[in-house]
This record gives C-alpha cells, structure tokens and sequence, in this order.
C-alpha cells in the first residue's frame, strides 16, 4: 500500500503527495516541523509534541488553520490509513504559496502536510555498539539570530555539522554554541554520566529542548539518579564515564567515540541500558490511542 499523505485538507499517495514551487517553506525554509513517535498504537507524548509544534508556529507568526484538537484527529486519521502502529508521524507546516520575495505577508494559506511512515534513522549496530560522534566546527545558531528553540525548516546550520560527521566518518556530530558549551547534536540531545550525576546542557545555551530529554530526565530522576542541566565543555565530552544522544527518531542511542576518543570503556554503558529499559516501558503505557477510540475523529479530510 502507497503512504497517504495529508495535505491541505486531502490525502495523496506517496507520488501525488506535492506541494508548490512557490511555498516559502521551499523557497526559504520558512516554516516549522514536528517529528512524533507512535508505539503500539498510541502517540507518545502528543501534547507536548503539539506544543513545542504551535509554540515555533507563534513565534513566526504562523497561524496553522487548525486547532490542536484538529491536528489530533488529522494525525489518528493519518496513523489509521497508513495502518501504523509503530511509527513516525511528520507533520510540516510552512508559510504557504507567495511570491519571489520572502515577505511571509504575501502568503495567504501555510500549507500543513502529515506524513505517517516507518522510520529507521540509525543502524541496529549503532544502538548495540554505539556510535562515534565528532565535536563540528560549525558552531551552533546563535540563540538571538536563530533560536534553536524554534524548530524551524532551515536545518542548514545542522546540515553543516552533520556534513563533517560525514566527511569524517563518524554518525553524528555535536555543535558548540559561540563561547565553547556543548548544545546539542543535529538532530539529537546530548547527556553524559560522570560520577554518579546525568548531565545534558540547559536550555540557554541554545538547543532544541528535546521531548526525549524532558522524558529521560524525568525517568533519571523517578529513578533516584542525580541530574543536573548544566554548562558542558569538550573537556566533559572527554572524561565523561557515558555519553548518549536522545530524540523522537534516534530515541536513545549510546556514544562510545568522540573526535577519536574513547569514551568511558568505548562500549555502550550501564546507565543508558538501564535508562533506555525504563524509556521503553514508559513508550509501553503511555500516549494518545489511534485506534478503539470514539468518534470525535469523523474524518475531517477527503480521501482522493
Ligand atoms: N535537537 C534537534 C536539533 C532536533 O532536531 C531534535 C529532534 N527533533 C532533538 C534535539 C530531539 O528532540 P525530540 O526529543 O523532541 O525529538
């Protein structure tokens, strides 16, 4: 079965699923993104998902048309015509049709497009060995020119970074922000363990705040393990005893390599199996159901 593909109010197959040469999110990538997970039928942590979703659209002064009880049933819609039960939904919402210019004002309707499918953004190696990550030398947007807050379609300052982890061989990369502290990675949080304590950067410093962060430091700390949201520097990527990455996509992914170093033991740690365990059982109970639920959900888009 082809993926349908919502757009606009209408669902497509995979190769009729097309939006305008003169969208500004394709023109200038003004628009914002969301990357949800679904397990076992249900959407892990919608709300907050919709949130960060709608809180980026009202920063750009992007109004998307639909409320967010909308969104909700636009999504299950999505989820159960694509048979997902395990899954990635990827809602995009950009500025919509306007002119050559880029004034956001010329554009009358953002274009809103939901997209369920399978993901698979690492190799099952990559979670049983761990992966190798290179500190970039691209630097990390400035949180007053571009708010890394905002999860925004211009990716390109991650691009970057992620370009160098390609050149050199390694998965990911980690970006530092403009006086030297550890943010985060393209398109993944960052936490290491050192000495009994989990620590993964502060909002401020300018990350994306990872729904997944939120999820393992609240598990981290229902599991009586100290936590701290503190300024990181290479020198704390260097001597850390474990280092991991979290996102929706990647969910919980260990480092054993940074720049060539190893870290800790160079094998994927205790603390992050025992989190990941945890993480796993909390994507078992919770999250919004697609499927036996009543009908608020009458479809409000037209199949084609
Ligand atoms: N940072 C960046 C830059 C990201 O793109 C993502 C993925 N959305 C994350 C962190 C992780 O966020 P989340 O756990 O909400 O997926």
């Amino acid at each position: 079965m082809s993926v349908q593909v919502f757009i606009d109010g209408a669902f497509y197959g995979k190769e009729e699923a097309k939006i305008s040469v003169w969208d500004h999110g394709f023109l200038y990538g003004d628009g914002v993104f969301e990357g949800i997970r679904v397990y076992g039928g249900r959407i892990f942590r919608l709300e907050q998902h919709l949130r960060r979703m709608y809180d980026s659209a009202r920063i750009i002064q992007l109004d998307t048309g639909y409320k967010t009880d909308e969104m909700t049933r636009i999504m299950i819609d999505c989820c159960r015509r694509n048979e997902i039960v395990d899954g990635y939904i990827r809602a995009v919402i950009s500025r919509g049709k306007g002119d050559l210019g880029l004034n956001p004002r010329k554009c009358k309707k953002p274009t809103v497009v939901i997209i369920a499918d399978k993901i698979q953004l690492y190799s099952p190696e990559a979670y049983e060995k761990g992966m190798k990550i290179i500190i970039s030398a691209t630097r990390k947007n400035a949180p007053e020119s571009l708010n890394p807050r905002i999860k925004s379609l211009n990716y390109l300052n991650n691009i970057l970074a992620k370009i160098e982890a390609n050149d050199a061989g390694a998965q990911e990369a980690v970006m530092l922000n403009s006086d030297g502290y550890v943010t985060e990675c393209t398109s993944e949080n960052i936490f290491v363990y050192q000495h009994g304590v989990l620590r993964t950067p502060p909002a401020h410093v300018g990350i994306l705040e990872g729904i997944t962060r939120g999820v393992v430091l609240e598990i981290a700390r229902d599991l009586g393990i100290p936590t701290q949201e503190a300024l990181l520097n290479t020198h704390d990527l260097f001597v850390a005893d474990e280092c991991f990455v979290t996102g929706t996509g990647a969910e919980m992914l260990p480092v054993v390599e940074v720049n060539g170093r190893r870290v800790g033991t160079g094998k994927p740690g205790d603390m992050c199996r025992r989190l990941l365990a945890a993480f796993r059982d909390r994507t078992r109970m919770e999250g919004t159901p697609v499927y036996n639920v009543s009908p608020l959900e009458a479809p409000i888009a037209k199949g084609t």
